[in-house]
């Protein structure tokens, strides 16, 4: 059954992400809940009017992804087919030792904030850090101190809503970067095309490569499986403390299970368990940040070497001239160590997942209208173009592939199985 709400409608077809930003757009209107799936969506408290669903469509990632504004990109010339506008790119890490262990990767993006922070280009790092609704997501965090920084370094692999109070938050006057996921940044790049609070306050937009997260069903599973009660459960940190170092819960009696980043994972990328926006998203590569950091992993798995005492590489790329200002600006003032230069083709090697994803984009989003779907759309992501890498039966394929999964309900917040 289709529903009469905008917001219904992105959340029955899977493609709402939680970003939060119609509550921070709505805020009488619209409150991020926890959802029957588990998964915090937003809940309409009084329905939107058709010029707030207007509004709703110009940025929600559940109806479109964007790539980078063309009146932002510097150089023409520094677009590359695959990966979008990179003005620099190279491989490096934090350059405090401290910082890079304790880190997701490297250590990069909490080098950046921190030199924006500290440098007084900005008032706070708005950032994601462990815990939340539930003890293993995560919540959005106003950073205004080293400390602050440094604890919400990591990755989280869970539900989160880091857009929830930007608006708030801004309407308090205060400059920030914001830290989010690909799919956030695209929707706080378009709503600054019509919001000058966007360009005036948010000095920097940063972001981790993003291939995905743990749905609640498939993290409820996880913590059977090690013999945890979810309510016995403090927080989770999923990695960090090495590259990718290990995935620790910690219970509220103080002890703690240790397992590795492929015991969470598990070895097989194509069973993953991920959210259909996930599965579908077009740019993981963070195309409208000023700065992405990433792995450098071959094919996008650590190996047992580097579960057991890797130090931590990232990519980093500065897709703005502003981004690549700071990353300079980072560099000189000792935040940021540089390892080497890195190249478009080196992404390939280290984020095949998200290659696939972006050249099949357009096939499944096909598939979601072949079955009645709105679906998502993309701008400033060439995903048309992209479909050149695919002849016309896997193109044919995908979009079967994406109209049978729908009819059987996977991309519903409900169905329990692997993405694959
Ligand atoms: C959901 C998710 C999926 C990922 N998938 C990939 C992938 O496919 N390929 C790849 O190379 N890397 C992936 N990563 C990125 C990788 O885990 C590292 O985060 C990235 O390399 C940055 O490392 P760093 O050392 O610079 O980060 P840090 O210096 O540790 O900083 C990480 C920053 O990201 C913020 N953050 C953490 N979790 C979230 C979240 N859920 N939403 C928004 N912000 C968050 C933190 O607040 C912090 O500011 C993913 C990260 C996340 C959160
Ligand atoms: S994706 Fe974000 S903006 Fe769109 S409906 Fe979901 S929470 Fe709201
Ligand atoms: S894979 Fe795409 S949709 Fe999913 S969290 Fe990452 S950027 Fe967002």
């Amino acid at each position: 059954m289709t529903s009469n709400s905008e917001i219904q409608r992105i959340v029955e077809e899977g493609l709402c992400i939680g970003c939060g930003l119609c509550a921070s757009a709505f805020p009488e209107d619209v409150q991020m809940r926890l959802a029957p799936s588990g998964h915090l969506r937003p809940c309409e408290s009084t329905p939107l009017n058709p010029e707030q669903n207007v509004q709703l469509k110009s940025f929600c990632p559940g109806v479109v992804h964007s790539g980078m504004p063309s009146d932002k990109i510097s150089n023409p010339d520094n677009i590359d087919p695959t990966w979008g506008p990179i003005e620099k790119m190279v491989t490096g890490h934090s350059s405090d030792p401290k910082i890079r262990h304790k880190a997701a990767t490297g250590g990069g993006l909490t080098a950046i904030s921190l030199y924006l922070l500290e440098s007084g280009q900005v008032d706070g790092i708005l950032q994601v850090a462990g815990g939340g609704l539930k003890a293993y997501f995560g919540h959005s965090q106003l950073s205004q101190t080293r400390e602050d920084v440094i604890n919400g370094s990591g990755s989280v692999y869970a539900s989160t809503s880091p857009l929830e109070g930007l608006l708030k938050i801004l309407d308090t006057g205060v400059t920030i970067a914001l830290v989010a996921k690909p799919c956030d940044i695209s929707a706080v790049r378009l709503l600054g095309k019509k919001d000058p609070r966007i360009d005036r306050q948010v000095k920097a937009l940063l972001t981790p490569i993003c291939g995905g997260f743990f749905p609640p069903f498939a993290m409820e599973n996880f913590l059977k499986s090690v013999g945890a009660n979810e309510s016995d459960v403090d927080s989770v940190s999923y990695r960090g403390e090495g590259c990718p170092g290990p995935t620790i819960i910690r219970f509220k009696n103080g002890e703690t299970i240790t397992k590795t980043y492929l015991d969470f994972w598990g070895t097989d990328s194509s069973q993953w368990y991920m959210p259909w926006r996930c599965r579908i998203c077009p740019d993981g590569s963070g195309e409208a940040a000023d700065i992405v950091s990433g792995d450098t992993w071959p094919n996008c798995e650590p190996t047992l070497e580097m579960m057991e005492g890797d130090l931590g590489t990232n990519v980093i790329i500065g897709r703005t001239s502003r981004g690549a200002e700071i990353m300079n600006a980072a560099i000189k003032a000792n935040y940021l160590n540089i390892e080497g230069d890195a190249e478009p083709r080196d992404l390939d090697y280290w984020q095949p997942h998200l290659v696939k994803k972006k050249v099949t984009a357009h096939a499944r989003y096909s598939g979601m209208r072949s079955v009645g779907q709105i679906g998502l759309s993309t701008i400033d992501l060439r995903t048309e173009e992209l479909t050149k890498h695919m002849d016309s039966k896997s193109y044919q394929s995908e979009l079967d592939g994406t109209s049978r999964r729908i009819t059987i309900g996977k991309h519903d917040d409900d169905f329990t199985s692997p993405s694959g």
